[in-house]
């Protein structure tokens, strides 16, 4: 079976052995150590501030989410959610459990994030801005750069869920005036699910700094301290740890900027190919992380069931409104042209 998902996703084989060892305790140096150079590497394929904060979590990608909501904003905050999705409506429902004053920015299904949408939210007081970078359920890729200017004109921070963007997207927590980013180890990373991980600013740490929560296993302030010296407050998941000490290593060895061309080509690969079927490319921005396809005859789960059971090709589905109308390819992980080649066989065969 081979995954065209988008997390858990195919492993590399390095990891995998990783994953078959003895895990060993970890409050010894030798550990410290290991998180201390992940925390370098991490922070450099962001291209972090100077001076900026690193958490490891043992929780999915929404367990950091919910963690930064929780840390970086209280009641007197007036948010702005980006919702363009299922992802997007997660950062709303974290604001209303956790009773942050907030508004959405509801982008239906096919339309762009563009400037002229921003206008009405100009000058209005928000504190703070969330968004998911690459809205995964549809596979939409904001323009983070523009989203970056809006929050420096309205004083607000600007906190980015880069779940499924991180490792396929261009990403610079400088360039685009990312306040705090976070992720999670079963997306591009392609570890065991299990981690996430939290950057924070200079600017953003203040602000968390100064924020009480009633959490214990949340409160990132204990988590930033810790990693000073190279520590979780609590038990990590430390296999995962092992397999993304040697993940990054091999990123930076072989250079960030090579790794994204790698997952542009790819995507683009596959989307060409696509042209010549009787199936729709939306026409947003995409991430590198996948690619979205709109069946016209309203039987994307039926072929979704059909790829897996008959020709192990695990491919994604989506659920509520457009669980017959779209899925998910995904390119992040362990892919190469081949794997695509029989997607396109298979539409071919279903299609055609
Ligand atoms: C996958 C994903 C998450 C995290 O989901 P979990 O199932 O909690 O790991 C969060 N945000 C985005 C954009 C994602 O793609």
């Amino acid at each position: 079976m081979k995954l065209f998902t988008v997390g858990p996703v195919e492993m590399y084989d390095e990891t995998l052995n990783i994953g078959s060892k003895q895990i060993p305790y970890f409050r010894t140096e030798e550990f410290s150590n290991t998180m201390l150079k992940i925390k370098n590497n991490f922070l450099s394929l962001v291209d972090a501030p100077l001076d900026s904060s690193f958490a490891v979590l043992t929780a999915s990608g929404t367990g950091a989410m919910e963690c930064a909501v929780l840390n970086c904003l209280n009641k007197n905050d007036k948010v702005l959610v980006i919702n363009g999705g299922s992802f997007g409506k997660r950062f709303s429902e974290l604001c209303e459990a956790l009773e942050i004053p907030h508004d959405d920015l509801v982008l239906p299904f096919g339309k762009t994030l563009t400037l002229s949408q921003l206008e009405s939210y100009e000058g209005k007081q928000y504190t703070a801005l969330l968004v998911n970078m690459h809205e995964t359920s549809i596979g939409q890729l904001y323009d983070i750069n523009m989203l970056g200017d809006f929050c420096e004109r309205n004083g607000m921070y600007l906190i980015v869920d880069a779940v499924s963007s991180f490792l396929v997207d261009e990403l610079s927590m400088n360039k685009m005036k990312i306040d705090l980013m976070l992720t999670a180890s079963q997306k591009a990373l392609a570890l065991s699910p299990g981690l996430s991980f939290i950057v924070s600013s200079p600017r953003m740490t203040a602000k968390i700094n100064e924020n009480k929560v009633s959490s214990i296993y949340f409160d990132l302030k204990s988590y930033f301290k810790n990693m000073e010296r190279g520590q979780t407050p609590f038990t990590p998941a430390v296999g995962i740890v092992y397999e993304l000490e040697e993940r990054l290593q091999s990123i930076v060895d072989k250079g960030i900027v090579a790794i994204l061309e790698e997952k542009s080509e790819l995507a683009n690969y596959f989307r060409k190919k696509c042209a010549d079927l009787p199936i729709e490319i939306p026409n947003y921005p995409l991430s590198n992380g996948l690619t979205p396809i709109v069946f016209p005859n309203n039987n994307a789960y039926e072929l979704f069931l059909l790829a897996k059971e008959k020709y192990g090709l695990m491919l994604t589905p989506n659920g509520g409104d457009l669980a017959n109308k779209v899925l998910r390819i995904g390119h992040m992980g362990n892919m190469s042209k081949s794997d695509y080649d029989k997607v396109i066989e298979f539409f071919k065969e279903v299609l055609q």
